[in-house]
């Protein structure tokens, strides 16, 4: 059985008015011997008084004892019982919004961030950078043709195309990159650090790697190719214009006839 804090305390309070009602006790029993001994006419009755008056403390002493075991004892335990009912309630309720935040933020079928993270991550880079000389650029990949895929070998094959692209895209960028999954089957990387020409070429090799991805659709294999809307921002934009910009450029590639980057 483990005491709280408040509980050994209170042990440790009446362990003391235990050994003061002991120690008073013990006074009275060796004024008792003295009594006879020191048989004063006139004094013993002050000797008396001071008997009494240790036995009534003494009393009083155990009385609070008692009192503080059957009464106040059990009150202690029922508040903390109380309190740690509480504390895991908050801390089970922190835990569960915690996960509300993250799922809000999440995109449920490849894992990756959504739109909604997203949308702020671009407008808090640009933000941070626009205090220090550095580039940002942004690209938006969209899949070819994907509603043919769906038509083709069915929505489960086209989930599992949606999270191959999503894991590709996740091992080729780094870690201060935002990836995000936008909605169907549009995807978005925020790029910091890197001038238009590597940029470019980065956004290349992505497309690349999709174009070569292994999708296994049961009895065949299939690929996806992508096209890709890349802008630099120019520093003066907001977050809306960029995107809007990096989207034209997108809507370009697919107008040019699909798997190839525009910038
Ligand atoms: P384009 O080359 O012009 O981009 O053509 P597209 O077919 O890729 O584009 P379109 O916008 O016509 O179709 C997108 C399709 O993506 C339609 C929709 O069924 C599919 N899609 C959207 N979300 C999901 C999803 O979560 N899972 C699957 N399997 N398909 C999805
Ligand atoms: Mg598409
Ligand atoms: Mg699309």
């Amino acid at each position: 059985m483990r005491f709280h804090k408040a509980e050994a305390a209170f042990f440790v309070f009446s362990a003391l008015i235990f050994m003061v009602a002991l120690a008073i006790f013990y006074g009275w029993s060796l004024l008792e011997g003295l009594a006879d001994d020191l048989y004063m006419p006139g004094r013993v009755e002050t000797l008396g008084s001071l008997q009494t008056l240790l036995l009534t403390t003494a009393a009083i002493l155990t009385g609070t004892l008692v009192f503080g075991l059957l009464f106040i004892f059990p009150e202690i335990r029922t508040q903390v019982r109380e309190g740690g009912k509480l504390r895991e309630m908050t801390a089970s309720l922190s835990a569960r919004s915690r996960n509300l935040e993250r799922a809000a933020l999440t995109d449920g079928l490849t894992g990756m961030q959504n739109r909604r993270y997203f949308d702020d991550a671009l407008k808090e880079y640009l933000g941070e950078f626009r205090r220090i000389d550095r580039p940002v650029g942004l690209m938006i990949l969209d899949l070819d043709h994907f509603k043919r895929v769906n038509d083709t070998y069915g929505h489960d094959v086209g989930d599992e195309v949606l999270r191959s692209v999503a894991k590709c895209l996740k091992n080729m960028t780094r870690y201060h990159d935002v990836v995000a999954r936008l909605g169907g089957e549009e995807f978005a990387i925020v790029a910091p650090n890197m001038d238009l020409e590597l940029l470019k070429r980065f956004a290349d090799r992505m497309r690349k790697a999709i174009a070569m991805l292994p999708i296994d659709a049961g009895s065949t294999q299939l690929n996806v190719t992508s096209s890709v809307g890349l802008a630099l921002w120019d520093r003066e934009e907001t977050a809306e214009e960029f995107y809007r910009r990096a989207d034209k450029q997108l809507y370009e590639a697919k107008r040019m006839g699909r798997n190839r980057v525009c910038a």
